[in-house]
């Protein structure tokens, strides 16, 4: 604190005060010395009047003297204080400028509450993390409060009054402020009272306004992704999700784990991990031997780099130490420094899948042991959308049926497919795509060209289902009809052959006439019948007995058969009466044929019988016959060759010279 006596007035002043002074003596001594003048006569009065005279101006100068002396140096104190307070005021202003700009800078708004005269200050920055302009708000603490969030100004204000009350040491809330475009930011709001009076009344309250919205929306992200994850801990009661921490001891223990497991939650939390895992099974699926350690010394071994990721099927232990079979997902949870924090275990029951595959591999067993035993193979037949198809199962027959294995056929079917007689396979393709469309039972009989034992007839039979992907899968059975087809091959031929001459019979006859009539009507080629009728051939039997007669009849056929050509047909209408068709011949060449066959007959003599001869009719086929018209004129002109004789060929207009 500077004194009067401090403060020195300036050389060239004090000067002027001396020079001042001076004067004003000197002044005194002359008027003294005037004055004095007209007592000079007497010497005793001037020098009683002279002496105090010059006393007295000496005495009024120093005075003055001093007196202008204290008033410089009062002058120049209040100058010098006046400086100091500018130049502190100056600092001030500076430093306050400079935390300003400085928080300004950091990205913090501040605010500066005058609560004499109800005066807000606020930053820039303050304003602009609203997204308004410097102008755009004013200097009352309304614009503060209007923008308050509805749910945080009670807290807030509680806060602040706590703080305002110097019951707290620092004011502090976490507030949402209204935005220029309506939305809500969260901010910090921190301050400090900064003056009060002597009675604790505060007078100036700053602070800051920090913008807290990502930290907020990672808050609430987090808390969401917290509530989301603890609903799917809850929501998995099919799965056992076992957090456990670096030490060995349960974190997480959620509803599928209490449900599979037995225990309770509250039982479990903190406790290691020990009672619940069988150690021996679960480094067995790991090919590892049991370190010394427990549980927490084998999840490490297990998840030792590079593993960072098991999955194997082990035991848990129930509760009520029953084993739970297991899928068990092992993963190490890595903090973000990269330590490792603990484990993560995540266990689905395959129990029932354990059972369901032991009951599956026991009926596969049994299908093994049936289709051993059934001749043939069942069989699954896929047909896939794009054509490609396959056979994913087949018991052993289908080697016997196919001449394949089942796994060379499960991926794909082509061996079998290229196996069907060219003649089948595009009736069989079609046949299998058509109940593939309507899903209706396919059922075949085909031929099989295969490499050892060649054509053999197969027999399928299948009800197909279609599968999620749009495929086909037939459920069926293939069996070997060979032996089949051959007995029905020969009951067949049996019908259509006349039992004692082997030729063909009569209603195989009447077919293939109609058959080679319409052949003849499609291709404009000529056909003739030859018809004969053996002469007399009562007079055989009469004479050789009925068995020479039966010779006589296969005699005869065997040797017109040999004379014939393949396309001729040679039948046995009935007794001892005969016809050929015979496909493309005109007349005349039937004609010659019948002459050439007459003689055949004629020319060698019968074992028993001797010679024997035969009458021949011939007709041709004309445009809108029928088997019967055809027929008829042949019978005709034969007739008519008995008529004329016997032994001899007629044709259909005359007979014919012999
Ligand atoms: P035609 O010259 O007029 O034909 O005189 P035909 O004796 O040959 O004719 P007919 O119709 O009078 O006699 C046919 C005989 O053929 C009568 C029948 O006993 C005999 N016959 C028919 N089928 C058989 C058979 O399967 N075996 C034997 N041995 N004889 C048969
Ligand atoms: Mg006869
Ligand atoms: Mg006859």
């Amino acid at each position: 604190m500077s004194t009067l006596r401090d403060a020195t007035p300036s050389r060239c002043s004090r000067r002027c005060q001396w020079l001042l002074c001076c004067l004003l003596s000197l002044t005194g001594l002359i008027i003294t010395a005037l004055f004095t003048r007209q007592f000079w006569q007497d010497s005793l009065t001037a020098w009683s009047v002279a002496l105090p005279g010059a006393s007295l101006s000496l005495l009024l100068g120093i005075l003055l003297f001093v007196l202008l002396s204290q008033r410089q140096r009062a002058l120049a104190l209040v100058e010098r204080r006046t400086a100091e307070l500018q130049g502190s005021r100056e600092a001030l202003r500076l430093s306050e400028e400079r935390w300003t700009l400085a928080l300004d800078g950091i990205g913090d708004g501040v605010w500066d509450w005058d609560l004499r005269n109800d005066h807000l200050y606020l930053s820039a920055t303050w304003k602009s993390m609203l997204g308004y302009a410097e102008d755009e708000i004013g200097n009352h603490p309304d614009e503060w409060r209007e923008r308050l969030h509805p749910e945080d100004a009670a807290r807030c204000q509680q806060a602040l009054h706590e703080h305002l009350a110097d019951r707290t040491p620092m004011y502090r809330c976490e507030q949402r402020l209204r935005g220029r475009d309506g939305n809500w930011r969260w901010l910090l709001a921190r301050g400090k009272v900064v003056e009060r009076r002597a009675d604790g009344q505060p007078l100036r309250i700053i602070g800051t306004h920090v913008d807290i919205s990502a930290r907020k929306a990672l808050e609430l992200e987090l808390r969401q992704s917290n509530a989301r994850l603890q609903r799917l801990l809850e929501a998995a009661t099919q799965v056992a999700i076992i957090g456990v921490g670096a030490d060995g001891r349960i974190r997480t223990f959620n509803a599928g784990a209490e449900r599979l497991l037995g225990y309770n939650r509250e039982d479990v939390q903190q406790q290691p991990l020990d009672p619940l895992l069988d150690g021996p099974s679960l480094a067995a699926s790991a090919e590892l031997g049991v370190p010394p350690g427990g549980a927490l010394a084998l999840l490490e071994a297990l998840l030792d780099s590079p593993h960072q990721h098991r999955e194997l099927e082990t035991i848990l232990l129930r509760r009520n130490r029953e084993p739970l079979h297991v899928t068990l997902m092992l993963s190490a949870i890595i903090e973000a420094d990269g330590r490792r924090g603990g484990f993560l275990l995540i266990a689905l029951d395959i129990g029932e899948r354990l059972r369901a595959r032991q009951a599956l591999e026991e009926r596969s067993q049994l299908l093994e042991k049936l289709g051993a035993q059934v001749p043939g193979s069942i069989y699954q037949y896929r047909l896939f959308s794009d054509g490609r198809s396959c056979f994913p199962y087949a018991s052993a027959g289908i080697r016997e049926v196919y001449e394949v294995t089942a796994e060379q056929v499960r991926s794909d079917a082509t061996a079998v497919l290229e196996r069907i007689h060219p003649l089948d396979r595009a009736r069989i393709i079609d046949s299998i795509q058509q109940s593939a469309r309507q899903l209706t039972r396919w059922q075949e009989d085909y031929r099989v060209l295969l490499p050892q034992r060649g054509l053999r007839w197969l027999r399928g039979e299948s009800m197909p289902e279609r599968l999620a992907d749009g495929s086909v899968l037939w459920h069926g059975f293939i069996a070997d009809i060979s032996n089949l087809k051959q007995v029905e091959h020969e009951l067949r031929a049996l019908t259509i052959t006349d039992p004692l001459t082997g030729i063909h019979n009569r209603r195989y006859f009447l077919d293939q006439l109609d058959i080679e009539l319409e052949r003849r009507t499609r291709t404009g080629r000529p056909l003739s019948l030859v018809m004969l009728d053996i002469d007399h051939f009562k007079r055989v039997n009469d004479t050789w007995g009925h068995d020479a007669g039966d010779q006589v009849l296969q005699e005869l056929c065997r040797r017109i058969g040999a004379r014939l050509r393949r396309i001729d047909l040679f039948c046995r209408l009935g007794g001892e009466e005969f016809v050929i068709i015979c496909p493309e011949t005109d007349a005349s060449q039937a004609a010659h044929l019948a002459e050439a066959l007459r003689r055949l007959v004629q020319g060698t003599p019968f074992a028993q019988a001797g010679q024997v001869t035969a009458s021949f009719g011939v007709s041709s086929a004309r445009p809108g016959d029928s088997h019967g018209s055809l027929l008829q004129r042949a019978d005709q002109a034969l007739y008519a060759a008995k008529g004329g004789g016997r032994n001899r060929v007629c044709g259909e207009t005359a007979p014919l010279p012999a």
